[in-house]
């Protein structure tokens, strides 16, 4: 049976339940690579709700530290709006501060990795969330207009870094496939171990929604469909009702019925919580969001004059899709490229530019 912790905080006493969770779910963290891998979807200040609190993440550096010497990397891949500022995003949202040093920009160190064909071929990840020994999943409990919820299986979207999030939202077409990709992703590289922010939480229509509630909790668990069953249950939703859970469960990832998890706490509905439509309307019918997901799927890489021509950029590309004479700027191959980015943010002299083919 899978056990989910629910435990009472306040961002000023997050330390004690975070302390909690690892006592429950316990971690070999010495001498391993560890990723800690917050919600950051975009710039945004902590009060607004919207990404991982800094406070939350502050307390499980502290912990992995305490129970090191490890190898820390804290980081993530920004969501649709933020591509190509990762460094910028982590400080807007105190974010940088609260990594004590451990942030690493992972968008711009990327390998490829094959995927499910129905969807991609193939996708660009961060290479550290391959070669990490141990992942830490710290998601923020919001809901999502169109997965209806994000917790621990979508906080795992954020592997892949630049535009393919974009793509694989287009390539799967429907808020249901796109339920079916989410858990795709999830699986490239299940984390070990799942610390939610519920201490303020988002209901209506998230990941970016004004509408914040005060939860006062830190939820855990080692496995995230029990993990995210829990959430679902204390938004008043029957997770059944959810594609990405029934598909997680049927490719074996876990549970989410009620009777096969064993909560420790109290797994309360919050009243009148309010959800966005089930059948993901709230992004489909978002022109905004849809037109800016589309003209970032369009854009390809391109060197300025800015370009020294240091070579950084052909040797990161995960796909090979750049290529460089000897005095010429590196010149992108349209058809190969994957809009991963990579090569955008890790250009030392900000001379890649995005631009239309
Ligand atoms: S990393 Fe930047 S400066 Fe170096 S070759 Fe690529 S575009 Fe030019
Ligand atoms: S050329 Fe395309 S695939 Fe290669 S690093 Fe740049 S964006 Fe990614």
């Amino acid at each position: 049976m899978t056990k989910v912790l629910i435990h009472p905080a306040t961002y000023d006493t997050v330390k004690e339940a975070v302390d909690l969770a690892f006592s429950h779910f316990p971690q070999k963290l010495s001498g391993k690579k560890v990723l800690i891998k917050p919600n950051v979807l975009r710039s945004a200040t902590p009060a607004e709700g919207i990404v991982t609190h800094p406070a939350v993440l502050r307390a499980v550096v502290e912990r992995v530290e305490e129970e090191g010497p490890a190898e820390i990397i804290v980081g993530d891949n920004p969501g649709v709006i933020s591509y190509g500022a990762n460094e910028k995003t982590f400080e807007d949202t105190g974010l940088m501060a609260a990594a004590k040093g451990y942030y690493r920009n992972i968008g711009n160190d990327s390998v490829k990795a094959d995927f499910n064909p129905a969807f991609l071929p193939s996708v660009s990840i961060s290479r550290i969330v391959l070669e990490a020994d141990v992942i830490i999943s710290l998601p923020k409990f919001k809901t999502h207009g169109l997965t209806v919820m994000t917790g621990a299986v979508k906080n795992s979207y954020g592997f892949l870094p630049g535009a393919q999030k974009a793509k694989l939202h287009q390539a799967a077409g429907s808020p249901e496939r796109f339920h079916e990709a989410v858990v795709e992703v999830f699986k490239l590289r299940v984390p070990d171990l799942f610390i939610v922010d519920a201490v303020l939480g988002m209901e209506g229509n998230g990941p970016a929604s004004p509408d914040l509630r005060e939860i006062g909790k830190i939820l855990a668990s080692d496995n995230a469909v029990a993990m995210d069953s829990v959430m679902a249950r204390m938004m008043g939703l029957d997770p059944g009702r959810l594609r990405f859970f029934r598909k997680a469960k049927e490719d074996g990832l876990g549970d989410y019925a009620r009777e096969s998890i064993e909560v420790i706490g109290r797994l309360e509905p919050i009243p009148n919580f309010v959800l966005p439509p089930l059948g993901g309307e709230a992004i489909l019918k978002n022109k905004a969001m849809q037109d800016a997901m589309r003209q970032k799927t369009q854009l390809i890489p391109e060197a300025s004059e800015a370009c020294t021509g240091c070579g950084t950029c052909v040797d990161q590309c995960p796909v090979g899709a750049l290529s460089m004479g000897d005095d010429d700027p590196p010149h992108v191959d349209a058809g190969v490229c994957i809009t991963c980015f990579c090569c955008q943010e890790i250009c030392p002299e900000k001379a890649m530019v995005l631009k239309q083919p």
